[in-house]
């Protein structure tokens, strides 16, 4: 077995114990492999382990991976974009990914909803939350979630799943554990009123143990799957 084929397992079996402690059942949680700045070899080791959603940061990167598995002839994989949303970069979004897990604003929705080919089916997108606060990171704050939300599910190209967030990295569980339960609690309330909603894209490699006991349904795993980042890309 090689690595990557070795750490998709250990994560599998990592949240199958995180989701069983809690009384939940394994399948409710959803693996995404995160191939940010991984070469596309990678990501086909991770096929062939039986990966098939993948997350990108990076639009001409992603769109670059998406193309050539289709030019492979290899079906089936599903493309999430998880990266910061430009404007200007929404059109190749639209055009080749199956997810955006980064709306935050009604602009970027409507491009995105304008943009999706007629031939595709709805692009299923999340709104991304603010949840630690952060100047510097993306995301709403959750007091204008009903607003957005409300917008978002009338735009006919795109189909609202659900909430995403990246919290402050913070090493303690319990911490880890408060701020995913205010995040669960708000898509539990969205849920309630949208019947698509059905996704909360919460937790990576250092709390995932954490977010799928406070509710998260997709875990977004770049580093124990494919090792260190080796480069940094803007
Ligand atoms: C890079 C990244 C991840 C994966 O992080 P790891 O700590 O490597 O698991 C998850 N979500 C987003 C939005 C990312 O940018």
């Amino acid at each position: 077995m090689n690595d990557i084929a070795h750490n998709l397992a250990q994560v599998r079996d990592k949240i199958s114990a995180a989701a069983t402690r809690c009384g939940r059942a394994p399948e409710e949680v959803t693996l995404l492999a995160v191939s940010k700045t991984k070469p596309a070899s990678d990501v086909a080791e991770a096929i062939a382990a039986g990966q098939r959603a993948f997350g990108e940061n990076y639009v001409q990167e992603g769109v670059d991976k998406i193309r050539y598995f289709q030019e492979q002839g290899i079906e089936g994989i599903q493309w999430h974009f998880i990266g910061p949303l430009q404007s200007n970069k929404s059109r190749l979004v639209a055009e080749h990914f199956d997810w955006c897990h980064t709306v935050d604003r009604l602009r970027i929705a409507s491009r995105l909803s304008e943009q999706r080919p007629a031939t595709l089916p709805a692009l299923n997108v999340l709104i991304q939350i603010n949840i630690s606060d952060e100047q510097s990171k993306s995301g709403i704050a959750l007091s204008e979630l009903d607003t957005l939300a409300q917008q978002v599910v009338e735009l006919p190209g795109i189909c609202l799943r659900g909430l995403m967030a990246i919290p402050a990295p913070e090493a303690d569980y319990d911490r880890q554990f408060a701020v995913a339960r205010q995040m669960a609690v708000a898509f539990e309330a969205l849920k309630a009123r949208y019947p698509g909603v059905d996704t909360l894209s919460l937790g990576m490699t250092d709390d995932m143990a954490a977010a799928i006991a406070a509710g998260s349904t997709m875990v977004r795993i770049g580093t124990a799957i494919f090792g260190a980042r080796n480069y940094i890309k803007n």
